[in-house]
């Protein structure tokens, strides 16, 4: 493995990497995709798989608006066992102080285009008998959908190979910058962009770069056909996002096909091993009951953890690392790396060909967070 064998060498098979794969291979590019394992061995194996339009600052409402759009646009090519259904989001107002909330995501959204719809608890409790009464309401997002990420990856990366992509997988990558990603075993790839897509695990092949690892957990439970049909997020969900020093639980609960309840969620800083914490799983589980409480009666089939790659600004690291101009990011998607993958790979690979892109990409520039590191 010797010589510039490559466009572009993308560190990384989650979705993605996954992504990036496909929409370099669809422009015509040399593509290679490395990964230590396989096709989703890390995050995007354990995410939930929501497709969300989120407003926490426009640079994040733009990419994930975009992104959701890219899905939909994509949905006729997607395989059966991607799952995609366009389930629509209801964000739970519990009392009066969320419904403003409701109100001011409606007129955010409305303004921008999102359709969305305001639900009194009556309309509430017709969509969704399970939750419990006396909620205030709710604002349902239609356009918003859930797939199953391990399936959606797949699909980018067999749609990659089909346009020439070669994938290493079971390759360790040790080093990556200045046109080379070196392989543990000795060997080296050549290229003349490298793309970091290696997740969480990003700032180990390219230090400095401000990534945490953020622990999640899930719950999957047995089978109960009908039992919710949209994504159900409490709209105390965001401070649980935002909550930067402790840990923290949030109602996030989704309808699979198959008619299994996926239930979240969890969010911990320092926490470095993937082992179920029974504390953070007992308060996830205690507060989905709150809103939902037959879940309390349903059988759980498996409970998993997984590593959010979060950043100090909560948005993630799209384009050129600073000081190595073949050395390009595209990791730091914390709780939305399903969510915004398409919308990612079209900003980046935007950038590698010299094509304007469809939405404003300076919020994502890693150089906006990089300039210690390269001036210190
Ligand atoms: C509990 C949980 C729930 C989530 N729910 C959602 C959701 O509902 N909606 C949503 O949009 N997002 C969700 N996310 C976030 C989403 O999972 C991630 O943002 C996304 O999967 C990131 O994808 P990635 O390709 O960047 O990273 P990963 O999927 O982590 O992939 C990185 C890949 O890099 C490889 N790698 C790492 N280091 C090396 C190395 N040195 N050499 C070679 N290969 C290497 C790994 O093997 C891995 O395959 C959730 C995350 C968690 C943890």
């Amino acid at each position: 493995m010797s010589g510039k064998n490559y466009d572009v060498v993308i560190v990384g098979a989650g979705i993605v990497g996954a992504a990036c794969a496909d929409e370099g291979a669809r422009r015509g590019l040399r593509i290679a995709v490395v990964d230590r394992e396989a096709i989703s061995s890390g995050a995007t194996a354990a995410a939930m798989g929501h497709i969300v339009v989120m407003d926490d600052s426009e640079a994040q409402f733009a990419l994930t608006r975009y992104s959701q759009q890219l899905w939909r646009q994509l949905r006729p090519d997607l395989p059966d066992d991607v799952e995609y259904e366009e389930c629509g989001t209801i964000w739970v107002a519990a009392d009066e102080e969320e419904m403003v909330e409701v109100r001011r995501k409606h007129d955010y959204y409305g303004s921008r285009g999102v359709p969305t719809q305001v639900l009194d608890p009556q309309a509430l409790q017709r969509l969704e008998p399970n939750l419990r009464g006396g909620l205030a309401g709710g604002l349902l997002v239609p356009e918003d959908g859930v797939l199953y990420p391990p399936c959606a990856a797949r699909f980018l990366i067999e749609r990659a190979q089909q346009g020439g992509a070669k994938l290493y997988f079971g390759c360790p990558v040790s080093r990556i910058g200045h046109e080379y990603v070196g392989l543990a075993d000795g060997s080296k790839l050549s290229a003349g962009i490298i793309v970091n897509a290696s997740g969480a695990c990003a700032p180990d092949l390219t230090p400095g770069l401000a990534i945490k690892k953020r622990k999640g957990h899930l719950v999957i439970t047995d089978r109960y056909p009908g039992f919710i049909r949209h994504q159900l997020v409490e709209l105390g969900y965001l401070k649980s996002a935002h909550a930067l020093a402790s840990d923290s639980v949030a109602f996030n609960v989704q309808p699979r096909r198959t008619g299994q309840v996926l239930i979240g969620s969890s969010r911990q800083y320092g926490a470095e091993h993937s082992e179920v914490d029974s504390n953070i799983l007992s308060r996830m589980l205690q507060r989905a009951q709150e809103y939902m409480p037959a879940l309390g009666a349903m059988s759980a089939l498996r409970t998993w953890t997984g590593f959010r790659a979060a950043t100090p600004d909560k948005l993630p690291f799209i384009g050129p690392w600073p000081g190595d101009t073949s050395l390009f990011m595209a990791t730091g998607h914390e709780g939305l790396g399903i969510t915004t993958s398409l919308g990612t790979a079209r900003i980046l690979l935007d950038q590698i060909t010299g094509t304007k892109s469809e939405i404003p990409i300076e919020a994502y520039l890693p150089s906006r967070l990089a300039a210690e590191h390269v001036h210190a």
